[in-house]
């Protein structure tokens, strides 16, 4: 028996009324950008918004395409570049090395790597925030004399929602 896409899955693995991630993750960036004397420009919030069309990460050039597309002109691929290593390095989006795709982050703020549940089906990437995993990674690194200088992890699978409904 199927069961339900239930409210307990990640928000990103269901249906949901995805006009609110994408409102509250620019007034995050807003309010994170004013506390910090950051200055959220049009093309960096412009980004950021389609990096948030969907859960699924978004490549570069994805982003590009948009961009020229809807913009009207031809967007200049280092200011892209620029913009999206600027929401890197506030944490307002993370990079997914596998897929070489950014997706936007669900607690931005928060000093963390975060750990990636990525669904080979419908691409959808759920974050995790698991301290425990953080700390047995960097334990066992000491372990070796390792010094780790990022340790974002990326697990692939199926989701719960693509799992059910194959
Ligand atoms: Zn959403
Ligand atoms: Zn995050
Ligand atoms: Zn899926």
């Amino acid at each position: 028996m199927l069961k339900p896409v239930t409210s307990d899955m990640p928000l990103a693995c269901r249906p949901h009324d995805h006009s609110h991630c994408v409102s509250h993750a620019l007034q995050s960036a807003e309010s994170l950008c004013e506390q910090r004397g950051l200055r959220l420009t049009t093309l960096r919030k412009r980004v950021l918004e389609l990096v948030w069309a969907s859960h699924k990460p978004l490549g570069a050039y994805d982003i590009l395409a948009v961009l020229s597309e809807t913009d009207g002109r031809r967007a200049a691929p280092p200011t892209v570049y620029r913009a999206l290593d600027f929401l890197l390095e506030h944490g307002l989006v993370h990079r997914i090395a596998s897929l070489n795709a950014f997706v936007g982050c669900n607690h931005p703020g928060k000093v963390h790597q975060g750990q990636f549940l990525i669904c080979r089906n419908c691409h959808a990437a759920v974050e995790l925030l698991r301290s425990n995993i953080d700390a047995a990674v960097l334990a066992s690194a000491a372990s070796v004399g390792f010094s780790v200088e990022g340790q974002t992890v990326e697990i692939s699978g199926l989701c719960a929602a693509c799992k059910e409904n194959p």
